[in-house]
């Protein structure tokens, strides 16, 4: 991928936007973009540099996230701080052509390696009320102010916020390129020579931050210093803006990553703010748990759709008929009763039993959050609560109980109880 149209290929040290930032270390990839922490002489802080593949799709893409995170930034920073703040965006040509770049926040780990870190075994019911509070206070900015529905909300795109700030670090000597820099000089326009300093100035940086490179994010932080989860500060923020829209200005038909994704949105019968709630509620039971909620699987004679749909009406009761039989693609799944045509006999597990049986929530864990994401699973999109209305749940304000921290420890073996075991395909 680093050819013409695609990633441009960074050295520790090189310099963008006429040297204002300068490359660290590696923090990340993805389709589109490798992501690099670089220092901002201009502010004297860490950022993160997202840049670009250079082709045409890439660009335009990089355009769009650039206007929705604009549109975050631009507004009300108090209102958006639990969502990634775009610092600056430029471009820059290198050997593959010309890359949109975006300065953003500095963030640490993702949810997801926050549940890996906790070796699946699900987080205290605190800190899943704390990262819940975030996420919603996130979203109720995003779809109150902005009217943007992120549309790919899971734990990977929600990220830990750092809590070791590079510039203070004890080891910061030698981190900062700036010190090297002459004075009065901070706009670019460097001597080969001094640029040839600071390149072996900033490797050095990097050797020796290597070696913490664990502790940028807080999770690895914990596990070198052996404190368990509750030592971790869970404030969080939202990123990834690649696939947000705007509610009255939608893109795409498909959204959502699998696991995620609102039943509104396999039925193609439209979809607005409330697929962003369906998917926080698959979330927090992920954190809550260890396990992703819904896992559908295609088989013979069914899809990974109608699957999908089974487990759902297995959790959630049967879909209501008008809702099943009212999307622009429900004839695919199902009867004009409102029944799936090839997968018959769903086996029916209410949510506080699946805790209580597989996760040994106690019944009052088991009932109280089950009582607050019920609501967000209506089949109704409609019907679920906004993020605003969430964030009153009593659920989120409630104290952990001392049982429930042992609960943690001596769930280790899940039992499973076998939700979906027992479909009986109809062959047409
Ligand atoms: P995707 O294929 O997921 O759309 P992408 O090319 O749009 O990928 P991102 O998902 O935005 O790229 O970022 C890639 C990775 O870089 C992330 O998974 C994360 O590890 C890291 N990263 C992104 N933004 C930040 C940030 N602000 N702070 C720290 N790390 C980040
Ligand atoms: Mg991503
Ligand atoms: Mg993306």
């Amino acid at each position: 991928s680093y050819r013409k149209g695609g990633y441009h290929a960074v050295r520790v040290a090189d310099q963008f936007a006429a040297g204002r930032y300068i490359a660290q270390r590696k923090l990340g990839w993805g389709q589109f973009s490798t992501v690099w922490l670089a220092y901002d002489t201009k502010t004297e802080s860490y950022v993160a540099l997202k840049i670009q593949k250079s082709a045409a799709q890439f660009a335009q893409a990089a355009l769009h996230e650039i206007e929705l995170l604009s549109s975050i930034a631009d507004h009300n920073p108090t209102n958006s701080k639990f969502v990634i703040q775009l610092i600056d965006h430029f471009k820059h040509t290198g050997p593959n052509g010309q890359h949109l770049c975006m300065v953003l926040e500095f963030l640490g780990d993702s949810l997801l390696r926050l549940i890996r870190y906790n070796r699946y075994k699900g987080l205290p019911l605190n800190k899943v009320r704390e990262i819940c509070k975030c996420v919603l206070t996130g979203l109720d900015y995003l779809h109150t102010d902005r009217g943007m529905i992120h549309t790919d909300l899971k734990p990977e795109n929600i990220l830990l916020c750092s809590t070791i700030d590079p510039a203070k670090d004890p080891l910061r000597s030698g981190l900062s390129p700036i010190l090297e820099r002459p004075e009065g000089n901070t706009n670019g326009g460097v001597t080969s020579l001094i640029e040839k300093r600071l390149r072996r100035r900033a490797r050095t940086a990097v050797a020796k931050i290597s070696g913490r490179r664990a502790s940028m994010g807080g999770i690895g932080d914990a596990a070198k210093t052996g404190r368990n989860i509750d030592g971790i500060d869970v404030r969080c923020k939202i990123v990834d803006f690649g696939n947000a829209c705007w509610a009255d200005k939608q893109f795409a038909e498909e959204i959502q990553t699998r696991q995620y994704r609102a039943p509104e949105v396999i039925l193609k019968a439209g979809y607005s703010f409330s697929v962003d709630m369906w998917s926080l509620a698959c979330i927090a039971f992920e954190l809550a748990t260890g396990d992703m909620l819904f896992t559908p699987k295609g088989g013979q004679g069914f899809s990974e759709d109608e699957d999908h749909l089974a487990l759902m009406m297995e959790l959630l009761g049967k879909m209501p008929r008008k809702i099943a039989t009212g999307g622009a693609q429900s004839k695919d799944f199902f009867d004009r009763h409102g029944d799936l045509k090839r997968i018959r006999r769903l086996k029916f597990c209410p949510l506080d039993k699946l805790l209580t049986d597989k996760y040994k929530f106690s019944v009052n864990d088991a009932q109280e959050f089950s009582e607050f994401l019920l609501p967000l699973f209506d089949f109704a999109p409609e019907k679920r609560p906004t993020a605003r209305q969430c964030l009153q749940h009593p659920w989120l304000n409630y104290m952990e109980s001392p049982p429930n921290e042992m609960r943690n420890e001596s769930a280790v073996e899940k039992v499973d109880v076998g939700m979906s075991n027992l479909k009986i395909r109809v062959e047409k």
